[in-house]
């Protein structure tokens, strides 16, 4: 059905996207999403390459810039956060498949220097569910506390619900309690280093900028939108030098004004967010398949998004609008 699907569908790129690929969760991701294991990317994988060619970033760049409209079905890979997990379970993988992808950055982060706000609240969930009754009666206080309403405290809840603007509650708690995210990030180290970076990228592996930190574009003005995007696009131009300009957001897109693109199109060749088979008007922004969302085989997958796309396209809702 897929190959029929192809034959006469106009979308023939996909460009799905992971964060990492394990056979058990690590802990800063168990209550974020669900990792695919080995077999399953590996399942992925034989998919695409059934039905799609893999092309580099440099192809797909260079097709969009010349704007040519890719004819045979492609897939170009993407993994976001810059995750260690590349370096030691992705890479050799796609190495003996001879599968190219490209890896998103967060600058802040690389070298393991300092740790997305997600995840430590994650590893704070982790660690209140083993931790002991006097330490979790401190986190019941810290909460109570900080809950501007009275609303019974839900620990999950609260630590998830936790915003960019208000990450410096995770290192409030984190002070007070028998916890240390740097002792994580030493131990653990599940961030590249720059040294692995540049490593895959003479292997021909090709890096973009996902941000500084990691916050949700739409809780920021469009002044900080743009101070995260460039110096993190920056930091790659000193450190790596990347071919090609890309970008993805973290987090997703929703909200980003059409003055966003404007005045960043000068500073990239793509920008990538996570909206499936959604087109957009700002011809150089793309949008991807979040494959950690599938939960049923990747054939099936594929055919649900055509589908989908198929109703959505007489609607017109195929199409992001930006202000
Ligand atoms: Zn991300």
């Amino acid at each position: 059905m897929l190959k029929k699907i192809l034959l006469t569908s106009k979308n023939k790129l996909i460009l799905p996207f992971y964060h990492l690929v394990a056979d058990e969760t690590p802990q800063y991701v168990t209550h974020l999403y669900k990792p695919k294991t080995t077999k399953q990317f590996k399942q992925d994988l034989d998919v695409f390459s059934t039905y799609y060619k893999a092309i580099s970033l440099k192809g797909l760049v260079r097709s969009l810039k010349e704007n040519k409209i890719i004819k045979n079905a492609s897939f170009h890979l993407t993994f976001d956060d810059g995750l260690q997990n590349f370096y030691t379970e992705i890479a050799p993988i796609l190495l003996k498949k001879k599968i190219p992808a490209t890896i998103f950055l967060n600058t802040d982060f690389v070298d393991n220097k300092d740790l997305f706000f997600r995840y430590k609240a994650n590893l704070l969930i982790e660690h209140y569910s083993n931790a002991t009754k006097i330490e979790q009666d401190i986190y019941r206080n810290f909460i109570n506390e900080k809950q501007k309403i009275n609303s019974k405290i839900n620990i999950k809840r609260f630590l998830l619900g936790i915003k960019f603007k208000e990450k410096h509650f995770l290192d409030e708690l984190e002070s007070q309690i028998n916890y240390s995210f740097s002792d994580f990030l030493n131990i653990e180290k599940p961030y590249l280093s720059l040294t692995q970076i540049k490593e895959l990228q003479e292997q021909g592996f090709t890096f973009g900028a996902h941000s500084c930190n990691h916050p949700l574009y739409t809780d920021l003005s469009l002044k900080e939108q743009l101070k995260q995007t460039k110096e993190s696009l920056k930091w790659l131009d000193e450190n790596i030098n990347p071919k090609q300009k890309v970008f993805s957001f973290p987090f997703h897109d929703i909200g980003v004004s059409k003055e966003f693109f404007i005045k960043m199109e000068s500073h990239l060749d793509i920008s990538f967010g996570t909206s499936g088979f959604k087109k957009e008007e700002v011809p150089f922004h793309l949008h991807r398949l979040d494959m950690e969302k599938s939960n049923t085989n990747p054939t099936q997958f594929l055919i649900n998004e055509y589908l989908k796309l198929a109703i959505k396209i007489p609607l017109g809702k195929h199409k992001i609008k930006r202000d």
